[in-house]
């Protein structure tokens, strides 16, 4: 395989950030990440494309999903210019599926499981490190350095009510899309309740043998 085509499905906290870090280091492809795009354009001006609010911001503030066809035009933008990648975070409902569809074929399509509680609990205690963009968690994964420590941020969205509203809108629009890879017979599932470390020999083995 070339460089692969890889995507990494999963709730919100499930690790998929923590592991589309290690997959981009082994196999040098792009981390293509709708999230972290956004966040960058929180403010950028999308009243020319008939949604109901006028920024992102409004939408991730409230944990809801961004309108289709923002978020479409910056992943079909970032694949075309990408060899290999690991997609995170898109597509989150069965219309961006179909759209992803059309844009680009993939080799590896993986699912990490991890059960609500334990989403919910990875979710309120994460922390970023804003210099690094290098993932935290304030008990699980806390970093050594006490310098990092200090500058350590918490995202706006991580907050427990904010975080239950976005696990309600994976339920509601984003299992019908691991459904739908799962019918198709692509999905190749993780245990994501291992260790970090378990996790990743797991997902470098399921990406070595769809090579
Ligand atoms: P996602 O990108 O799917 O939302 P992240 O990779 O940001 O998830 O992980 C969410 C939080 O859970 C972070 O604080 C991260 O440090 C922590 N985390 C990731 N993987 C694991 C794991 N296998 N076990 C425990 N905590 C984890
Ligand atoms: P998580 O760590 O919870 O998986 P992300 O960083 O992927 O969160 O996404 C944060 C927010 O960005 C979402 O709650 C949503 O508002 C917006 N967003 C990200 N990806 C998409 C997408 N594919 N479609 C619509 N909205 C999205």
């Amino acid at each position: 395989m070339a460089q692969p085509r890889i995507l990494i499905l999963g709730a919100p906290g499930a690790g998929k950030g923590t592991q589309s870090a290690n997959i981009v280091e082994e196999f040098d492809v792009e981390h293509v990440t709708t999230g972290d795009a956004l966040r960058a354009n929180k403010d950028m001006d999308i009243s020319d494309m008939d949604t109901e609010y006028d920024t992102p911001r409004e939408y991730m503030d409230q944990g809801e999903l961004v309108p289709d066809e923002v978020v479409n035009a910056i992943v079909d933008e970032a694949l075309t210019q990408a060899d290999g990648f690991v997609l995170d975070g898109y597509p989150r409902n069965l219309e961006q599926a179909e759209e992803l569809e059309e844009m680009t074929d993939l080799d590896v399509v993986l699912m990490l499981d991890v059960g609500e509680e334990e989403l919910v609990h990875r979710l309120t205690g994460r922390r970023l490190d804003p210099e690094t963009g290098e993932i935290y968690h304030v008990e699980y994964n806390p970093p050594e350095d006490e310098e990092v420590e200090e500058r350590l941020v918490q995202r706006d969205d991580d907050d427990e009510e904010t975080v239950r509203e976005r696990l309600r809108v994976y339920h509601e629009n984003t299992e019908p899309v691991v459904e739908y890879y799962e019918e198709e017979g692509t999905l190749e599932r993780v245990d994501g309740e291992q260790t970090p470390d378990e996790v990743w020999e797991d997902v470098k083995a399921t990406i070595e043998d769809a090579a």
